[in-house]
């Protein structure tokens, strides 16, 4: 058990003062616990996912819910692409009494990955509440950040709760597949105003359990890496394959440029995320890596130190600097025959705020033969940038982790995957994942079979989101 629940007279009597240092939140002990239970099991219900399933329908679905609450019909809206029926985003607002400050984004996708029923041992798309979990598609990613969100929204207006900065809620479609719209990115080309923001909260983050049940960290996701594929291309006159001529060979050319590529270590490129990563986790480690890792998070790292770290982890070393690697190569025509062309994907995972244009420019260099053009593969992502952890944004977060979970760490990261954030941050909204829902050490069976979340991580997470916004806002 995390965090002491006082007894029930206790919470009925610190119910009533809405002080952000007051109530010890037990969800367990909230009359409006069944409300949040009807709420998500709602929306898991509700098939989201891309093509069968309907966005729109769920984001109709938590709209009602919010008016019902009392939100004007001006302040909530379901916002859809008429090219895209299925694929519709809901935006909510409650307005704040300073208008001078910068709104907060609460911000959900409403989509989930496909799952089939046949696959499942329960109905994907049926909560059911087992051994301590609920299962379903889309329990923990992301409908019970959705939930909690939408919830703490309803609550918010139910009591009357006047914030001073603004509190907007986006519940977006299409983040889970590339074949359908992305709701961050229409909302921010057709409807800015749905999601501008000083900064968002976002999934990404979540804290972690161990394989007893509990709780080690409190992540907070800061920033994110951007992906760019490049394209390698070697062209060369060919001929007959009897005669060795290794300079007309485009094979060889490009075999030597991609070793070189492979080899090539980018400068360390250290995020505000991934310098408190490494500072806050350098405790939990043996003493081989962790002097390194406190060096690195007290900013007086040596190459030693870099080296060591990147040395000890693949996963380290990709939060440390820009990494490119070969992916994919085709060439050649015949067996007989000195090739003729020969091309290769590098694929590069980009330290935010890095310009894609300098990283191919350090690619050619690095495969150092004028002979093999580097180009981009794609259009590039957005450029992103990573996120400050700034004491506004971290001291609440730390302040409710000592109350709800005392002596667990927390530990900022810089995520090598791909969030919605990835949109937000690139259009100046500083975006942090964080969540307060503490998660298995295996996934859950997130994108995967029999989706699941402890029903306590997801309620803590609800009481931990709940407060956390009011001390932003209050
Ligand atoms: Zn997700």
């Amino acid at each position: 058990m995390a965090y002491r629940r006082p007894a029930a007279a206790l919470i009925a009597a610190l119910l009533v003062t809405t002080s952000a240092h007051a109530a010890t939140p037990d969800a367990q002990a909230r009359g409006d616990e069944a409300a949040f239970r009807g709420l998500y099991k709602e929306l898991v219900e509700t098939d989201s996912s891309w093509p069968d399933g309907s966005c729109t329908v769920a984001a109709e679905r938590m709209g009602a819910r919010l008016k019902a609450a009392g939100y004007g019909d001006g302040d909530v809206q379901i916002i859809v692409d008429p090219a895209h029926p299925k694929e519709g985003n809901l935006s909510a607002i409650l307005r704040g009494s300073d208008a001078k400050l910068p709104a907060i984004l609460l911000l959900a996708h409403i989509d989930v990955v496909a799952a089939k029923r046949a696959d499942w041992e329960r109905d994907p798309f049926s909560l059911i509440e087992e051994g301590g979990y609920f299962y379903g598609r889309g329990t923990s990613d992301d409908k019970a950040m959705a939930a909690a969100f939408t919830d703490q929204m309803v609550r918010y207006k139910a009591e009357g709760y006047r914030p001073k900065r603004t509190i907007k809620l986006a519940l977006t479609c299409g983040e889970e597949t590339e074949k359908a719209l992305n709701g961050v990115e229409y909302l921010l080309k057709n409807k800015p105003d749905a999601l501008k923001a000083g900064w968002a909260l976002n999934e990404g983050g979540g804290g972690s359990l161990d394989e007893s049940g509990k709780p080690v960290s409190q992540g907070v996701q800061a920033g994110e890496k951007v992906y760019q594929d490049f394209t390698f291309t070697a062209t060369a006159p060919g001929g007959h394959s009897s005669r060795q001529t290794p300079h007309v060979n485009a094979i060889g050319w490009m075999a030597t440029a991609l070793a070189r590529v492979n080899a090539y270590d980018f400068p360390v490129n250290l995020t505000p995320a991934a310098k408190a990563y490494f500072g806050a986790s350098a405790s939990l480690y043996p003493a081989k890596v962790s002097s390194a890792m406190a060096a690195i998070g007290a900013g007086k790292a040596s190459e030693a130190d870099y080296a060591a770290v990147s040395a000890e982890s693949a996963s380290w070393n990709a939060t440390l600097r820009t990494t490119c690697i070969p992916t994919l190569i085709s060439g050649g025509h015949a067996p007989n025959a000195q090739p003729q062309s020969v091309t290769a994907n590098v694929n590069c995972r980009i330290i935010p705020g890095e310009a894609v244009d300098a990283v191919l420019a350090r690619l050619s260099e690095v495969a150092a033969d004028p002979k093999v053009k580097v180009t981009l593969a794609d259009p590039p992502q957005p450029k992103s940038s990573a996120p400050e952890l700034t004491p506004q944004i971290m001291g609440p977060i730390a302040a409710l982790t000592k109350e709800m979970w005392p002596g667990v760490p927390v530990i900022p990261r810089l995520a090598t995957g791909a969030t919605d954030g990835r949109f937000t941050n690139a259009a100046g909204i500083p975006t942090y994942g964080v969540s307060g829902m503490f998660a298995d050490p295996d996934g859950q069976g997130v994108h995967g079979l029999n989706e699941r979340i402890r029903v306590k991580s997801l309620l803590d997470g609800r009481a931990f989101l709940y407060r956390l916004v009011k001390l932003y806002t209050q």
